[in-house]
């Protein structure tokens, strides 16, 4: 995506935003500054150290199709709640220390965590492969009222970390959001996301038979990553994997 692209879905109060990010990411890169880690604040050092990934990024035996935690053959969610999604990869479960590190990275526009995020989803299981193998990678998109509100998108930041050459950010497309999420049910979110996402036409054929990554920073229920999904296949994606970077579990495997 070009910037002029980006620029389009910005509103001019977020400019600043938008480029103290981008300004912040090419002076890091060139310095390479040391940095504290967001996690147990050792200094000098990567924005996750190399200890505290491997003490809070442990691999888990996950569902290969909604990423819940399951040590069983059958997943009792995709039972209850066939997943739309070929695969479903989650780097980490939404707990400690990474709900804080995905806060930062939502409301601090801090591209340093970004990166060390999109590390952290690079290293998990099944990941590179799926990435390999990809025709394309989308963000899961905000309404342009969020991203309004916020300046960026999350999503989109870690799918560029990821895949710069095949991040196209105007693929999936979102109406606006009709209800904050937070709390609501399955049965709630799904209503308010039903029908809230589509392909831009013109992005038809860029879908069509190809196998494509629906990046998410955070897979809480399913409905919104599940509905995305929908829309992509009915634009004929041949295989879709969802991933994120973080899980809530289930009450029951928490
Ligand atoms: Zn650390
Ligand atoms: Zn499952």
């Amino acid at each position: 995506m070009t910037l002029p692209q980006r620029g389009r879905a910005l509103h001019k109060p977020h400019f600043g935003l938008r480029l103290r990010w981008q300004i912040g990411l090419q002076w890091r890169q060139l310095l390479m500054l040391p940095s504290v880690c967001q996690v147990c604040h050792a200094w000098p050092s990567q924005p996750l150290c190399v200890s505290c990934i491997e003490r809070f990024a442990q691999p888990t035996l996950r569902c290969p199709t909604c990423a819940l935690t399951s040590h069983q053959p059958s997943c009792r969610n995709c039972d209850q709640h066939p997943s739309p999604l070929d695969a479903c990869v989650a780097a980490v479960s939404y707990t400690f220390p990474w709900s804080d590190c995905i806060a930062r990275l939502k409301f601090q526009a801090d591209p340093s965590v970004a990166r060390a995020l999109a590390h952290v989803m690079r290293h998990a299981p099944w990941v590179e492969p799926a990435l390999d193998e990809a025709n394309l990678v989308v963000p899961m998109p905000l309404s342009a009222t969020r991203l309004r509100e916020r300046g960026f998108n999350q999503a989109l930041e870690l799918a560029r970390q990821l895949a710069p050459h095949k991040t196209h950010a105007h693929t999936l497309l979102r109406s606006g959001d009709r209800a904050h999420q937070v709390g609501a049910s399955r049965e709630d979110r799904l209503d308010h996301v039903r029908g809230a996402f589509w392909i831009a036409p013109e992005r038809v054929p860029a879908v069509y038979g190809q196998r494509v990554v629906l990046v998410d920073d955070v897979m809480t229920t399913g409905a919104s990553l599940y509905e995305a999904a929908r829309a992509l296949r009915a634009a004929g994606a041949a295989h879709i994997t969802g991933l994120v970077l973080a899980r809530t579990e289930a009450k029951s495997n928490a």
